[in-house]
């Protein structure tokens, strides 16, 4: 079985010299919940446009489902529903309107496309508004048509550009809710975002992108267990013995006077005293070394600011 997506050495160099994307890797696996997350500038969009086709790549390959975008761009089209950041409807038309054409785009009969609006407009609470002219809606509800719109030829992969961008928080809820409903029910989703506790309620995997290159990919679980990891540097007084083990604790012997120490967060710093203390350990200072991925959510969540 292919991987929903699968991104290797994807570079972008903008007309204006500007190289926004830098050699990415990445593999979404089949029914994966997703998260690309980065500051503003990181290379998201640009990422999420090649994989459309709306940005012209400038080197490597993009594969959906196992189909190479460069052979059978169509191929790989009918996997693929993407949510770009831009609402790139025509306002003009009725809500229903869009979604029969669209449906038309991919030759699905009237009837069958009818159910889908009725079904996707009930998820996506815009059943009421399916004979309005799209440019009355609010910001958020352009969002949700916008789903409804990628969801209309029922692909397997989703991918949505910062989809709670202009959503207000009650109907970001319902929105998830529904994000959820429909990734339990088979369909891979990759979401992009800057914000950390967004992909942290949601995606069981992510990857951190930052100037165009991807710093860390890895389960959400093992991302959030480093983030609550903290280290720190104890000197002792004497020699340190050779056997430094302590129930609980990963300790690393440094040099003669020092150790370094995992602390997870919840763990209880006396119990490391005590057990070193029982290896005829006495610690007489400790410094806290500072966390590279803390650090580097500080600086990122500065840069999106
Ligand atoms: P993100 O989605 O993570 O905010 P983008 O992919 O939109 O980041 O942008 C990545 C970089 O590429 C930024 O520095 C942005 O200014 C630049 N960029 C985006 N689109 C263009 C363009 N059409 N021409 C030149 N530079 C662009």
């Amino acid at each position: 079985m292919p991987p929903a997506l699968e991104i290797a050495g994807l570079e972008k160099t903008y007309a204006n010299g500007l190289q926004a994307l830098k050699g990415i890797d990445l593999q979404v696996e089949k029914g994966d919940f997703f998260a690309l997350l980065g500051p503003n500038g990181a290379g998201k969009s640009t990422t999420i446009g090649v994989i459309c086709s709306l940005v012209q790549k400038s080197a490597g390959t993009v594969r959906v489902k196992g189909i190479d975008i460069d052979e059978n761009f169509a191929g790989a089209k009918r996997h693929l529903g993407v949510v770009p950041q831009e609402f790139n409807f025509n306002v003009f038309e009725s809500v229903e309107d869009i979604l029969i054409h669209q449906a038309g785009y991919y030759g699905i009969p009237l009837k069958t496309a009818l159910g889908r609006i009725d079904l996707y407009l009930e998820k996506l609470g815009l059943a009421d508004k399916r004979h309005v002219r799209a440019r009355m809606l609010s910001g958020g509800m352009k969002r949700r048509l916008m789903i409804a719109r990628a969801l209309i030829h029922e692909p397997s992969v989703l991918i949505l550009d910062e989809p709670t961008a202009g959503v207000d928080i009650e109907m970001r809820r319902s929105m998830y809710n529904f994000l959820c409903e429909i990734n339990a029910a088979g369909t891979t989703i990759i979401l992009t975002t800057h914000y950390l506790e967004e992909a942290e309620s949601l995606c069981r995997n992510i990857a951190i992108i930052n100037h165009g290159k991807i710093v860390t990919n890895t389960s959400m679980k093992n991302l959030l267990r480093e983030l609550h990891r903290e280290i720190f540097i104890l000197d002792s007084r004497e020699t340190l013995p050779q056997d430094l083990s302590v129930q609980g604790f990963t300790i690393t012997r440094k040099d003669d006077y020092s150790i370094e120490a995992q602390i997870d967060r919840g763990q209880d710093l006396a119990e490391l005293m005590a057990g070193l203390h029982q290896r005829g350990v006495s610690i007489i200072s400790m410094r806290n070394r500072e966390n590279r991925l803390e650090q580097m959510f500080v600086s990122l969540l500065e840069q999106a600011s």
